[in-house]
């Protein structure tokens, strides 16, 4: 059917073990040519499908490695094709040169996502969870991976099927209606078919705002630090990217534009938006930064709140702390190297928040924040939920042409056309929830509309 590909599965950097795939009808056949095994018998054209071999890899009085090989026979597999893995040594030298050895035979060098197309093409996995394999790979944080995980596991796959059938049940309930009008009735079907419909787009609604997530999960969560002038904002966020790269200085309001940084603790991204100090003022330029600022907290999913626990609080600080109730807050004491004055309790009795006390200046305290952070990243209070996420853009466009269908159904049905105008709208639903999960129309459409209503005609 295709030809026979290879590729090193495992990272290029330097590890214990990595893996070269072969896969295709002839993996087994050049496996055999270059693999060694210590036990005769076990010669991988011998071997039974799941069962593993040690020995070396050798051509031509070459010795490459030693592998551990493992067969995997059609159509059980990841490729539905015949797989072989050969376990090697790490490091990209040694992998290199037995993928060239590969090559050299007659085998293509895969190309990227290849192995996961053909599973999809083998009928392997649906389309979305083709697409929620290269998101995990690709994913930069945990959340992400959680979310592929998800669309993996066929959460997307499942909505979609299920709101399929349903629209597919009722174009074939019209068809059949209109062809046999005796035993089937549509007097009372607009109404039903529209609260149907009026479901379907509260189902499709949901997940094309989870694409608003998708921002959060693919960029990380949006964090903002805020806090007066002064109380170390910058200093604070230079602790945490351990560089200087924002400007640091003793006058009021010089951090007037916004910064972003990119942040990764353990596996967890935040994406830090640095912001002028929040005060009523006259400068225009510290106005706008102002503005930025209170918009930042308004988009953020986690506020850092700087306090300069060296004096007390301000105004300014009120101003913040009024714009902070239902936010997700860590208040982070600063200059703890001094003697503190700021009244933590005050804070804590008036908004919801944890409370960290460090020193920005002497680097100290970073560990006590990361450690809440991650405590609530697991708590899942970083308005992380387990629904199904959007987060392609293919998706979501064909989310949304469904959404202009089924709209449109509704517009038939609230002028009063007739019922075969239904059926187009529904089926361009159908159709483009469909190519989500990568399926075809024509056969399914048929086979079940003869399957379940026996036209026989
Ligand atoms: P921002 O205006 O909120 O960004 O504040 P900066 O980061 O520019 O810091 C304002 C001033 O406070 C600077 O002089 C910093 O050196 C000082 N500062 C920042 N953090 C600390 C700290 O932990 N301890 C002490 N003693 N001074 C600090």
């Amino acid at each position: 059917m295709s030809d026979t590909i290879a590729a090193i599965a495992t990272g290029m950097g330097s590890s214990g073990i990595g893996i070269i795939r072969i896969s295709g009808d002839k993996a087994i056949e050049i496996a055999d040519k270059i693999f060694v095994p210590k036990n005769d018998k076990k010669k991988i054209s011998m071997m039974k499908s799941y069962t593993a071999a040690y020995g070396h890899i050798c051509y031509e009085g070459e010795m490459y490695d030693e592998a551990v090989t493992l067969v995997m026979r059609a159509p059980h597999t990841y490729t539905t094709e015949d797989v072989v893995e050969f376990d090697c040594h790490g490091g990209i030298t040694v992998l290199k040169r037995i993928l060239d050895l590969i090559i050299s035979l007659g085998i293509r060098p895969a190309e990227g996502g290849e192995f996961t197309k053909r599973a999809f093409l083998g009928g392997r996995i649906d389309m979305s969870q083709a697409e929620a394999v290269m998101d995990l790979i690709n994913s930069k944080n945990e959340y992400a991976a959680k979310a592929s995980l998800k669309k993996l596991q066929g959460g997307l796959k499942d909505i979609i099927t299920t709101m399929r059938e349903k629209l597919l049940y009722n174009i074939a309930y019209i068809e059949s209606a209109l062809d046999d009008p005796e035993n089937y009735s549509l007097d009372e079907f607009p109404q039903e078919l529209k609260s149907v419909v009026e479901n379907l787009l509260i189902t499709i609604d949901k997940l094309i705002n989870s694409s608003g997530n998708g921002r959060l999960i693919n960029e990380g969560i949006r964090t903002a630090i805020v806090g007066k002038p002064n109380a170390g904002k910058s200093s604070v966020l230079n602790m945490l990217l351990d560089e200087e790269r924002a400007i640091v200085t003793d006058i009021e309001g010089t951090t007037r534009d916004t910064l972003e940084e990119y942040l990764n603790i353990d596996g967890i991204s935040l994406n830090i938006v640095d912001t002028a100090g929040i005060r009523d003022t006259d400068d225009t330029v510290e106005k706008i930064g102002v503005d930025k600022a209170l918009d930042t907290i308004k988009d953020a999913d986690l506020i850092l709140y700087i306090v300069d626990g060296s004096v007390p609080l301000s105004d300014s600080d009120h101003t913040i702390i009024d714009k902070l109730h239902g936010k997700k807050v860590i208040t982070i004491i600063n200059k703890n190297d001094m003697n503190l004055v700021v009244d933590k309790l005050w804070i804590t009795q008036n908004i919801d928040t944890k409370i960290v006390e460090l020193s920005a200046k002497e680097r100290t305290g970073k560990d006590e924040l990361y450690h809440i952070l991650k405590e609530m990243f697991f708590n899942n209070e970083l308005s992380y939920n387990d629904e199904v996420y959007i987060t392609s853009i293919r998706h979501k466009n064909l989310l949304l042409e469904a959404k202009e269908s089924l709209n449109k159904t509704i517009e038939s049905i609230d002028l009063g056309m007739g019922e075969d105008f239904f059926t187009i709208d529904l089926m361009a639903a159908y159709t483009s929830l469909g190519k989500i999960i990568g399926e075809e129309l024509e056969d399914d459409l048929v086979n079940k509309i003869f399957s379940e209503f026996c036209m026989g005609k």
